[in-house]
C-alpha cells in the first residue's frame, strides 16, 4: 500500500481489503490519484478512496478507521481543494456518490450531502423557491458547501440551512439547528471531524419566472466576471475586510503570471488555473508569490480560501 512502511508494520492492504469485501457496500479505489478527484486536476495519490452508499457504510467505515487507528478526510466534489503532490494517507471519504436523497415539502426539503447544487437549484427554479439563486455556478456538492459556508453575491449557505444531520468520527448521528452552528465567511464549525449527512433547507416562495430571472442575471454577473475554461477551485484567496482579493491581485500586476504550469488566471485574478500539467507545489509556489507581492505593494495579508491538504 502506497506510503506505509514495510518494516513489519501492519499490512493495511490486506487488512482494508477484508473489510471492504466483507462489509462494504459502496465502491472502493485504491492508490487513487486525487487529481482525478478534484477540479484543478492537482493531486497524489490517496491510499484508499472509499465511496459510502449510505448511513451504515459510513459507521462501519468510521468503526473500522477507528479501530485500525486509520486517519480518514472526508471529500465531496473536490472543487475547493489543493491536494499536494505526495497525496493523502489513510483513507479519502468521498461523499459525492451516496447520499443522493432529496425530500421537499411546500419550501422546505431535507437533501443529501452528496446532492450537487446545481440540481438543489434546478428544483427550487421549477417551484419558485427563492433563496438559493447565489448558488448558480458554485459547483460541487450540498456537504462541502454547507462545510465552507459557500456564498456569492451576498448570500450564503447560512441563509438557507435550518439544520444538519451529521455523523461523528465515532459514528454516532447528531444533529445541529443552524443556532448552534458557528457559520462565519467560508467555514462552518462543526464537531471535529463530523461528517455531514443531510442539510435541511427553507426557501421563500416566489413566482417560478422571479426566481428563473434572479438565476439569469447572477449566471450572466459570473459569467462576465470568471468565464474560466480551465481547471481551477474557484477563488484562492479569502476577501480580506472591506477589499477582494481578485482586485488587490490584478493591483499587484500578477494576471498571467506563472510557476510551471500553474497561472494567476487572465480573466479573474483571484483564480489560478492548471495550463495542464500543474503539480501542487507549482499552485504552492505561486500563492506564496503572490501573496508576497500583495503584502509589498499593498500592506494586506491574503489567506487562502481553497483547503491545502495532504503530503509534501
Ligand atoms: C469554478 C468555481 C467557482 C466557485 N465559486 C464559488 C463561489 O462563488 N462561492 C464559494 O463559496 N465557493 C466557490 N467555489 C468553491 C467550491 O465550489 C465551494 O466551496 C463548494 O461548496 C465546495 O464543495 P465540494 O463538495 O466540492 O467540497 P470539497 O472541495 O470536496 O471539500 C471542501 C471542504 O469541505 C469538506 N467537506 C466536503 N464534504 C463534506 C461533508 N459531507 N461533511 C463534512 N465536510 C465536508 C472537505 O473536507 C473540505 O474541507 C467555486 C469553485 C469553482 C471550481
Amino acid at each position: 500500500m502506497a506510503g506505509r512502511s514495510d518494516k513489519g508494520e501492519e499490512k493495511v492492504s490486506a487488512q482494508y481489503s477484508l473489510f471492504f469485501i466483507q462489509r462494504f457496500k459502496g465502491k472502493v479505489l485504491f492508490n487513487v490519484p486525487l487529481s482525478e478527484h478534484t477540479s484543478l486536476k492537482i493531486g497524489g495519490p490517496a491510499d484508499v478512496m472509499a465511496f459510502p452508499q449510505d448511513e451504515g457504510d459510513l459507521k462501519d467505515l468510521l468503526s473500522f478507521a477507528g479501530a485500525k487507528d486509520f486517519p480518514f478526510f472526508v471529500i465531496g466534489g473536490g472543487t475547493n481543494l489543493l491536494v499536494r503532490d505526495g497525496g493523502i494517507r489513510g483513507i479519502v471519504i468521498n461523499m459525492s456518490e451516496g447520499f443522493r436523497d432529496m425530500v421537499w415539502q411546500d419550501n422546505k426539503a431535507v437533501i443529501g450531502s452528496g446532492v450537487r447544487l446545481a440540481e438543489i437549484l434546478n428544483h427550487c427554479r421549477e417551484a419558485g423557491l427563492s433563496g438559493f439563486e447565489f448558488a448558480a455556478g458554485i459547483p460541487g456538492t450540498l456537504g462541502g458547501a454547507v462545510a465552507m459556508n459557500a456564498g456569492a453575491y451576498g448570500s450564503e449557505m447560512k441563509d438557507v440551512v435550518e439544520g444538519v444531520e451529521l455523523i461523528g468520527r465515532k459514528g454516532q448521528r447528531l444533529f445541529m439547528p443552524r443556532s448552534e452552528i458557528n457559520f462565519s465567511y467560508r467555514k462552518a464549525e462543526l464537531p471535529k471531524g463530523a461528517l455531514v449527512v443531510r442539510a435541511h433547507m427553507g426557501f421563500v416562495k416566489r413566482s417560478a419566472e422571479e426566481v428563473r430571472e434572479k438565476i439569469r442575471e447572477l449566471r450572466e454577473k459570473r459569467r462576465s466576471t470568471s468565464a474560466i475554461n480551465l481547471p481551477n477551485a474557484g477563488s484562492i484567496f479569502r476577501n480580506p475586510e472591506g477589499t477582494f482579493a481578485g482586485k488587490l491581485i490584478e493591483e499587484a500586476g500578477l494576471k498571467g503570471e506563472r510557476s510551471g504550469d500553474a497561472a494567476v488566471s487572465d480573466v479573474h485574478a483571484n483564480y489560478i488555473v492548471n495550463l495542464g500539467r500543474a503539480r501542487a507545489k507549482d499552485v504552492l509556489t505561486l500563492m506564496a508569490l503572490v501573496r508576497d507581492r500583495v503584502y509589498s505593494r499593498k500592506g494586506i495579508v491574503l489567506e487562502p480560501e481553497i483547503k491545502v491538504v495532504g503530503e509534501d
